[in-house]
């Protein structure tokens, strides 16, 4: 009996090893978030929309990791960085509440090949940390200057970087807006089409940074008639930090901009990108067109506002 117990144990135990074989492990993620710039960007219910649409892929497993609430220097915040494959940020807090320890562990993280996304508004944070500002590539509001770098934008099929002085960030009302890929053979872009229609969102504008090995991946024209610069704006990027990678997205305001497939799907493939370096994932039938936006009503049901059955593309600004 004891014989017959061992050998079923060995067949099972081979069963599993098989399985596991066939599945690889997910890529282990964490989500950053806590802190936002004011009320009009609501991390407690972007970050519930960026789990799902990450989990739902099978690849990622999550872990929400949220910043004690303070106003002054997180002392005993030490996330275990090392721990991940990539670190998402839905996360914007200003200059004074990271000190040095907490900067040099993320700087480190990301310098061995940790990978990091930024999704919208994160692009606002740290205005003065030299390193963040190299990971984003371009970022706007909290004080950004030409010392924060130049604007950077497309003219024609060209990338222009523009010393100018002024304000770094603007943006208009929130209506859908047409996306121009401008490098179609990066892995998180290939086949997507070449223009498509972006759900109602903030098109931000005039963004300033180092721009330091940053690739541009696609634009949205910013429209002077909604307060638009008249420049084909960044909005998708993708840069390296030392051996690490990093996406980052200037579309999410809200819930209902997170709901757009093109939001979702560039997500999902730039999440893995920033992770392993390549995208296994296929691009859904759903995906916008340039005549149509599409959206997921299961993902904008998740803010109340939706829920109770505003339709997401009378957002207000
Ligand atoms: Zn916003």
């Amino acid at each position: 009996m004891r014989k017959l117990m061992l050998g079923l144990m060995g067949v099972m135990v081979a069963a599993l090893a098989t399985l596991a074989a066939q599945r690889p492990s997910p890529i282990k993620v964490m989500l950053l978030d806590g802190e936002s710039g004011g009320p009009y960007h609501k991390w407690q219910l972007g970050t519930p929309v960026l789990k799902r649409v990450l989990e739902e892929t099978g690849l990622f497993q999550v872990d929400v990791v949220t910043t004690p609430a303070t106003t002054g220097t997180l002392t005993d915040f030490r996330p275990d960085f090392q721990a991940y494959r990539v670190v998402v940020w839905n996360y914007d807090a200003p200059d004074e509440r990271w000190a040095e320890p907490l900067r040099r562990a993320f700087e480190q993280y990301v310098s061995a090949g940790g990978g990091v996304v930024i999704v919208h508004a994160a692009n606002n944070a740290f205005s003065g940390w030299q390193a963040y500002n190299e990971m984003i590539g371009v970022g706007g509001w909290r004080g950004r200057t030409e010392a924060s770098g130049p604007y950077w934008y497309y003219r024609d099929d060209t990338l222009v970087s523009d010393a100018a002085a002024g304000p770094g960030a603007s943006h208009g009302r929130r209506t859908p807006a047409a996306i121009t890929i401008r490098t179609s053979d990066h892995p998180i872009t290939r086949g997507l089409p070449p223009v498509w229609m972006h759900q109602g969102d903030e098109v931000y504008a005039h963004l300033r940074g180092p721009g330091k090995n940053m690739t541009v991946l696609a634009t949205a024209f910013s429209d002077p008639a909604n307060a638009g610069s008249g420049r084909h704006e960044p909005m998708l990027m993708a840069m390296t930090f030392g051996k690490g990678r990093i996406f980052h997205t200037a579309f999410g305001h809200d819930v209902n901009a997170l709901s757009c497939v093109g939001f979702v799907v560039t997500m999902q493939r730039g999440t893995e990108w920033a992770a392993t370096g390549a995208v296994t994932q296929q691009v859904p039938t759903t995906f916008p067109t340039a005549a149509t936006v599409s959206y997921r009503t299961d993902l904008a049901a998740l803010d109340p506002n939706f829920a109770r059955g505003l339709n997401p593309l009378d957002a207000k600004p």
